[in-house]
């Protein structure tokens, strides 16, 4: 019987960490950080060591990871996303494409850069659906976010072709899926900059803080600019003269860069964890009736710590969701679960309504603007629905057999007890 119908639940332990990068914080973390606090250079741009910096080993770590030949250390994914759309010149006048489904702080990047965030609808990957993206382009288009969600990667080769096909600028947002790849390549190093997260619930965490890659010298140089307004003094070897511009100070700390290098060692280690405890559920949960899994484009790149599936409409994914928690396995819909998931446009407000930190001159009526955006909380009608009808379990590295056969065995009870199935379509 149900749980839920007062039968006995499948799982009566908790589940599973809340957090997968806090979770293997260890000695070797520690090392580092207190190396930094022995050293008592804390400054990266100190002129003392400034070849060993902890954050220049971090960006040299990253270059490596992702095949680039540039890494700039930031103090977070926002900062790593803003430094390269002003890196690629994008600003005033300009709109960049961003999916429906991405954490706001992909669209307010834009903002922040002063461009026009243009939102399209994703698919059943639960990313940018690259033919939406195509047609949002406008002759104001200049650059396009995709963004690797919950660890998926995107559908790189379609994006990329019509990126390149309408020379737009290509950044990826990689901060919800740092370590993954696609078709054999690592994330982050298919476009022209490719920005990472290590804020506390990203793969890895440095308390806060973001990287941003690149193979080109001037979108480097552009946003070692931005990053620091006063980068040009600190007797930095610039990847190639720019002109000097006013930044911001999106530095990264000593202490970041050495929980971030700790951290960063650790990564192939926890997705082949999370990958190994994944393939286990799918296998396990491949051909339970009234449910659809996520497609994935690139399984084996997949970060794999989301588990997605669909019913066939959003009544049955609540119920099942709530069938599902009953059996001692938290999840939740993605859409209407009772919250403002900012992950979702319709809850970006100051997007939708269009507010800038004051009335003038906002992205969107400036001079330069010529383009004509409208935002409303039903333009993407497939992402809602989409969303409004996937359920998603988290998983983590530390899951045991038993963890992921709890889970496969909970799934298998609710579709096969509740009326889902007998009321499934297909
Ligand atoms: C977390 C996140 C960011 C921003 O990273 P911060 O380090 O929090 O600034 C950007 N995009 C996505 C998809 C994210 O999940």
């Amino acid at each position: 019987m149900l749980a839920k119908n007062g039968g006995t639940p499948v799982r009566t332990k908790p589940w599973v960490p809340p957090f997968i990068s806090t979770e293997e914080f260890n000695e070797i973390e520690r090392e580092h950080v207190l190396n930094v606090l022995q050293k008592k250079r804390v400054f990266r741009f100190y002129d003392k060591g400034l070849e060993e910096s902890e954050a220049a080993r971090l960006e040299q770590m990253y270059r490596g990871r992702t095949n680039t030949s540039y890494g700039l250390a930031v103090n977070s994914g926002t900062s790593a996303l803003v430094s390269a759309l002003v890196g690629a010149g994008i600003g005033p006048g300009d709109e960049v494409i961003v999916p429906a489904y991405t954490y706001i702080a992909t669209a307010a990047a834009v903002l922040i850069a002063r461009a026009v965030p243009v939102i399209v609808e994703i698919d059943d990957t639960l990313t940018m659906d690259p033919s939406a993206f195509e047609a949002a382009i406008t002759s104001y288009t200049k650059a396009v976010i995709p963004v690797h969600m919950r660890g998926t990667p995107c559908q790189m080769d379609e994006i990329l072709e019509i990126a390149r096909r309408h020379q737009l600028v290509v950044i990826e947002d990689v901060a919800q899926a740092n370590g993954g790849s696609y078709k054999g390549r690592p994330l982050g190093g298919f476009g022209e900059a490719g920005c990472f997260s290590f804020q506390q619930y990203k793969v890895v965490t440095s308390g806060e803080g973001g990287m941003m890659v690149t193979n080109i010298p001037e979108l480097h140089a552009r946003a070692s600019v931005y990053h620091d307004c006063a980068v040009s003094f600190w007797g930095v070897e610039p990847s190639t003269k720019v002109e000097s511009f006013a930044g911001e100070n999106y530095r990264m700390s000593e202490i970041q860069a050495a929980l971030g290098l700790a951290q960063s060692g650790k990564i192939d280690s926890v997705v082949g964890r999370l990958h190994s405890v994944k393939k286990k559920i799918i296998d396990g949960i491949q051909s339970v009736g009234g449910i659809q899994l996520q497609r994935v484009p690139d399984p084996d790149g997949d970060v794999s710590y989301s588990l997605v599936f669909y019913l066939p409409d959003g009544e049955k994914a609540s119920k099942f969701s709530e069938l599902l928690a009953a059996e001692g396995i938290p999840n939740g819909t993605i859409h209407n679960n009772g919250f403002a998931d900012r992950h979702i446009y319709v809850n970006w407000d100051y997007v939708l309504e269009k507010r800038g930190s004051t009335p003038n001159d906002t992205p969107w009526n400036c001079a330069s603007y010529k383009g004509n955006v409208q935002y409303s909380k039903d333009m993407c009608p497939r992402s809602l629905e989409l969303l409004g009808r996937a359920v998603s379990v988290a998983l983590h590295q530390s899951m045991t057999e038993e963890d992921c056969q709890d889970a496969i065995d909970a799934i298998k009870k609710v579709a096969e007890h509740s009326f889902v199935v007998k009321n499934a379509t297909d």
